[in-house]
């Protein structure tokens, strides 16, 4: 019998949702909040590679993330003009749009039992050793065996919880993202890369979208003035006359078309509970995007939170079981995360070989078993 029968889960967004949905299927009595009163319906696209797929795949999930996204297994790199250079395989993985991944996590964890109430935050709690005492935002109080925080990189619960020693930092880079139709040559993770070191990515989303993306160095977090990413964007990427993304930015005539953020990044030393509140996802382990496994290491979280939770009679069991389990494997793509990361800004051109290196090394070892 699980010694945690009824869970608050702060944040349902990719890590949460999965946990709402792995530990319903437990039986484990799950609430879940989020401070957004809306699902989202806007948002870039993100990369489901293959560890990820195959925890989709263990909770029945990956199908229908693979009926409205792109399946690919290729990686090619092209010139800023637009030139094919090489292709090269990648490991299978699914690219999808954020706003309909989110569909798929929070209807499954709905149609489990979950209960999600958006809009709503935590007020206050108070973390005992045998139970959490939580009153919300809208003034309703509720005891629960475990609070699973769940709410990004700059996680609240964290700082109540945890003290503020890992709150996230600047890693040195910026993104600018943006959504577009799909060219037929975006059917693969795509590179374009310029003779200076600059390089745009790309990847399918679903057969008729795709995702575009330019990391950008700075020493201190870049500014935007509000308004003006549609141009600033296109400033930035004047050198790129590859007609997929010549094509894709002349459609971009809105700055609430581009998603502009600072890359900021933390790992919380383990273990990752206190009491009976634990992190989960970019709470615990946010890396920078080099990997493309943020998404999927939360999705991981969730799967082995609720297998440490059905394996173990006591929720300390659990709960330890939960940090000893994901830690090295969080903190080893987070590292490699950041070192690819620092590579592009010290040096672009001469480290693309020791980053390749880097990345296929890295792809390997997320392919071990859990
Ligand atoms: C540019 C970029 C590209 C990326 N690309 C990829 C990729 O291709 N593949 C990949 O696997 N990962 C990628 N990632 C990483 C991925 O987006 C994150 O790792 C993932 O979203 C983490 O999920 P999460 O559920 O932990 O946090 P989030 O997705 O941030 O969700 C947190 C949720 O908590 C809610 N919340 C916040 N505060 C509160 C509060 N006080 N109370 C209640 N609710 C709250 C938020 O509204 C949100 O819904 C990328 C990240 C970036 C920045």
């Amino acid at each position: 019998m699980n010694a945690i029968k009824r869970v608050l889960i702060v944040g349902s967004g990719i890590g949460g949702a999965t946990a709402a949905f792995a530990l319903r299927r437990i039986g484990v009595d799950v609430h879940c909040i989020d401070i957004k009163p809306e699902a989202p319906i806007t948002g870039s696209g993100i990369c489901m590679l293959h560890n990820a797929m195959r925890a989709l795949t263990g909770l029945g999930l990956a199908e229908p993330c693979l009926d409205s996204g792109y399946r690919f297994d290729k990686f090619r790199q092209f010139n800023s003009a637009g030139e094919l250079l090489v292709t090269n395989p990648a490991p299978p993985s699914c690219g999808i749009r954020r706003p309909e991944l989110a569909g798929i996590l929070e209807s499954a964890a709905e149609g489990a039992g979950a209960v999600i109430d958006r809009g709503l935050t935590v007020e206050n709690l108070v973390n005992r050793e045998d139970g959490v005492d939580v009153r919300f935002s809208d003034g309703r109080e509720a005891t629960y065996d475990l609070v699973v925080a769940a709410d990004g990189v700059y996680s609240k619960i964290r700082g109540q919880v945890f003290g503020t020693d890992c709150s996230p930092r600047f890693a040195g880079q910026s993104v600018w993202r943006f959504n577009a139709p799909r060219p037929a040559e975006i059917d693969a993770f795509c590179l374009y890369r310029t003779p200076t070191g600059h390089t745009v990515g790309s990847f399918p989303t679903s057969q008729e979208s795709c995702y575009i993306f330019y990391l950008e160095n700075s020493k201190e977090p870049l500014r935007i003035p509000e308004g003006e990413a549609h141009h600033l964007i296109r400033e930035r990427l004047m050198e790129y006359t590859a007609p997929a993304i010549r094509d894709s930015l002349e459609r971009v005539t809105d700055a609430k078309q581009v998603i502009f953020r600072p890359l900021d990044i933390t790992l919380v030393p383990a273990p990752w509970h206190r009491n009976r509140v634990i992190l989960l996802g970019d709470a615990a382990h946010a890396p920078t995007p080099h990997m493309t496994s943020g998404g999927g290491m939360a999705i991981e979280d969730a799967v082995v939170l609720a297998e440490s939770i059905a394996a173990t009679t006591t929720a300390k069991a659990a709960l330890e079981m939960y940090s000893n389990r994901r830690f090295e494997r969080c903190k080893t793509i987070c590292d490699a995360s950041l070192q690819l990361c620092r590579n592009e800004q010290e040096d672009a051109l001469g480290n693309r070989e020791r980053s390749a290196r880097l990345l296929l090394q890295t792809y390997q070892y997320l392919g071990r078993p859990l």
